[in-house]
């Protein structure tokens, strides 16, 4: 089954203790569906300026995501500036120009409206809820957001969190959003607007997933050498959600598997800037480290 997915196709500059990227490929809904589209079809609603490159749109065209709903505007796209500290888990804004999406309407093409897997990844909350209504029957919807939109919309992102199935969300956001610190507790307040399922990321502490009555929590892989935590998010949600599709499997165990595929494809993605890690990533090497996975978090029973 195929994915249609909302987010940001972005110009990131981004600093961390081991180099620096100027103007580099970013974008929620480019790390989302790069991510996604080694599991499924994936669909993409976006906006870029004038500025944007075709060598950028002929890499997505390389991943076999269809670009049809990538909306090419007068004016810039939309420009992240960020930096990591030496921890690397928390990124800090330094500047966000909305250029293009301050304009933006999607209209979804008339193929993506049929679509049973939905994402709103990380953009203006009412652009989340635009195209939420434009899906006629999705049978899954997920949704990310960030501190940017928690604090500058937070009416409009609550509607939307009403409206998901899944709730994939930052550990710091879960807590500014709720004003609860600690983590099962805001989850459960997530859960309580309506929403089946809260994923919360942990960055180098993995993922924590959330029902009305069962947690799962995941590691993230540890990896000796981490360049760029940027997109780590997206590309989490990519896997997480390109299985699900890939399977159509939406128990308990197929919900755990998502999660250990989300969690592997982050874990590439860090290992370079930008999106230079995925460019040449191989399926097999998703598989092997998703068996490597197992063996990390593999333990007995009791046995006496
Ligand atoms: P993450 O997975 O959280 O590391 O997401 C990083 C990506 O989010 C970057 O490539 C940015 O271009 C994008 N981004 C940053 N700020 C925003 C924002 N306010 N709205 C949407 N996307 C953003």
């Amino acid at each position: 089954m195929s994915i249609v997915v909302v987010g940001t196709v972005a110009f990131d500059t981004v600093e961390t203790p081991f180099g620096r990227g100027e103007n580099v490929l970013g974008g929620s809904a480019t790390y989302f569906s790069t991510s996604a589209s080694f599991f499924t079809d994936v669909s993409l609603v976006a906006v870029v300026g004038e500025d944007f490159p075709e060598e950028h749109v002929t890499f997505l065209h390389s991943r076999t995501i269809d670009t049809t709903g990538l909306q090419r505007s007068p004016g810039k796209t939309f420009h992240w500036s960020g930096r990591y500290g030496f921890d690397l888990n928390e990124a800090q804004t330094l500047d966000t120009q909305l250029n293009v999406l301050m304009d933006f309407r999607p209209n979804l093409p008339e193929s993506y409206r049929d679509a049973e897997y939905l994402f709103l990844a990380n953009i203006d909350p009412d652009l989340q809820m635009n195209v939420l209504e434009q899906v006629r029957k999705p049978k899954l919807v997920a949704c990310d957001t960030m501190n940017f939109w928690i604090s500058s919309k937070p009416d409009a992102l609550r509607k939307v969190l009403q409206k998901v199935d899944i709730v994939v969300i930052n550990e710091g956001e879960a807590r500014q959003f709720t004003g609860e610190s600690n983590l099962v507790k805001a989850a459960r307040q997530i859960i309580s607007l309506g929403c089946k399922r809260v994923v919360v990321k942990r960055g180098e502490y993995g993922v924590l997933m959330f029902t009305a009555d069962t947690i799962f929590a995941a590691p993230a892989y540890p990896l000796e050498e981490v360049f760029d935590p940027t997109g780590a998010g997206d590309t989490f949600a990519g896997g997480f959600m390109g299985y699900l599709a890939n399977t159509g499997d939406l128990s308990e165990e197929g919900f755990r598997q998502a999660i250990i595929y989300g969690s592997v494809m982050a874990s590439f993605n860090v290992e370079d800037f930008s999106l230079n890690r995925m460019k040449c990533l191989e399926y097999s090497e998703i598989q092997t480290r998703y068996r490597s996975f197992k063996g990390l978090t593999h333990f007995e029973d009791i046995t006496y």
